[in-house]
């Protein structure tokens, strides 16, 4: 174990200063990021995996958390020294991996622990990470903890009928449940950002209770919301298309009126259209 210094001068000492190509935005309020952490609840037990630790203002009391396992995923090189001298502070075991997050297999980081995710996620790859963690096969993370931009995380919860509601709510209403546990304002970031964040926790669902054909969902979705101000009769013509049959058929047999829009029909329904679009594609 050896003393850290304050992360600020942690910044300076290794000259580390944010780079936009990465989506560098770092948040140096340690009460901030304590309060991150403490959303991942007890990781006694388990591996917590942190994508993009930047600096590390988020992985010191993620560590302080003393996980079974930490695993810091970073693709910006220049972080590395900052990450080995935070990690030996702690006697937690920490794995740093340089790399993309996108294609890392954090099953096999984890060697069969039960996993939390916590992030503070680069802007540009926030959503297609969480696409990868709720398609995972099987679903090896008990709870994720991720900061987006905020009108990103108001989409992720929304509820239907409201104006942010679509593919992403319907998508995580599939395997999660999910609420906006914390917002943070541009000016807790730096540097600030041109637009608000909030931290979204996602815990999975029983599995009895999840959605399993995430492609057929999918299919469903885009055509639904691809022209989401016309009737469901016309909108669903692409999908209906791709499997032989009509919209009426599909809405029939979903027990869904067809001359309703997407927006005003709750997850279960687009669940029922994918079993019957997946019943019709054979
Ligand atoms: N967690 C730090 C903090 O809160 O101060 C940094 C957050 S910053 C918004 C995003 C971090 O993710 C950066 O360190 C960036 O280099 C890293 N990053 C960007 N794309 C990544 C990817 N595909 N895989 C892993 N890390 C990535």
């Amino acid at each position: 174990m050896t003393e850290l210094p304050p992360l600020r001068e942690m910044i300076a000492d290794h000259g580390l200063r944010a780079d936009k190509s990465f989506g560098q935005h770092f948040l140096l309020d340690l009460n901030l990021t304590a309060k991150i952490a403490s959303l991942c609840g007890d990781v006694s037990d388990a591996a917590l995996i942190e994508v993009g630790p930047g600096p590390g203002g988020l992985t010191r009391p993620l560590l302080a958390l003393s996980p079974k396992q930490m695993i810091a995923i970073e693709m910006d090189a220049r972080f590395i020294p900052a990450l080995v001298a935070t990690g030996d502070a702690f006697n937690t075991p920490f794995e740093i991996v340089e790399g993309d997050a996108l294609k890392v297999d954090e099953a096999a980081l984890a060697g069969g622990k039960p996993c939390v995710i916590a992030s503070n996620l680069p802007y540009n790859v926030g959503t297609a990470l969480l696409i990868k963690w709720l398609k995972a096969e099987p679903l090896i993370w008990r709870r994720l903890v991720l900061m987006f931009q905020k009108e990103v995380a108001e989409r992720m919860v929304a509820p239907t009928g409201s104006k942010a509601y679509g593919r992403l709510a319907i998508l995580t209403a599939a395997v999660a449940s999910a609420r906006i546990a914390l917002k943070a304002p541009a000016r807790a970031f730096t540097p600030p950002p041109k637009v608000d964040s909030a931290v979204v926790v996602f815990e999975p669902l029983p599995e009895n209770r999840r959605f399993a054909d995430l492609a057929a969902l999918e299919v469903i979705t885009e055509s639904a919301f691809g022209q989401r101000r016309k009737t469901l009769r016309k909108s669903l013509g692409m999908a209906a298309g791709k499997a032989s049959t009509s919209s009426e058929v599909l809405l029939t047999a979903a027990g869904i009126d067809p001359g309703a829009r997407a927006e005003t029909i709750a997850p279960d329904g687009f669940f029922a259209l994918a079993r019957a679009w997946r019943a019709a594609k054979g």
